[in-house]
């Protein structure tokens, strides 16, 4: 549980300034997406591969652009995204770059 509020906590400090409040906080619950994969009773698992992550922002963030929402708001989430292996890796082995690592 700490570690999950390490992430949040690192992404809503350093969004909420540039996003608000309110996208802050979104910011920082994309943040915890990757650790879903606990539902599946694995840890750091594909879910925490940039590479992986990157694969299915993309065409979301893509996605939720044409339905309206900005792109300095999908940078930073995409962003935040991307924090969460990175943050991992400061603990422990984390797949950063799985299938090619
Ligand atoms: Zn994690």
């Amino acid at each position: 549980l700490p570690d999950l509020l390490t992430h949040f906590a690192v992404v809503f400090a350093l969004t909420s300034p540039f996003l608000g409040i309110r996208r802050g906080l979104v910011a920082g619950v994309v943040a915890l997406l990757p650790d879903l994969d606990v539902l599946f009773r694995v840890h750091r698992s594909a879910t925490h591969s940039v590479i992986v992550l990157l694969v299915f922002a993309l065409p979301a963030a893509y996605l939720a652009h044409r339905g309206g929402v900005g792109l300095r708001f999908l940078a930073f989430a995409v962003a935040s995204l991307l924090s969460h292996p990175i943050l991992d890796v400061f603990q422990g082995y984390t797949p950063i770059l799985y299938p090619f690592l």
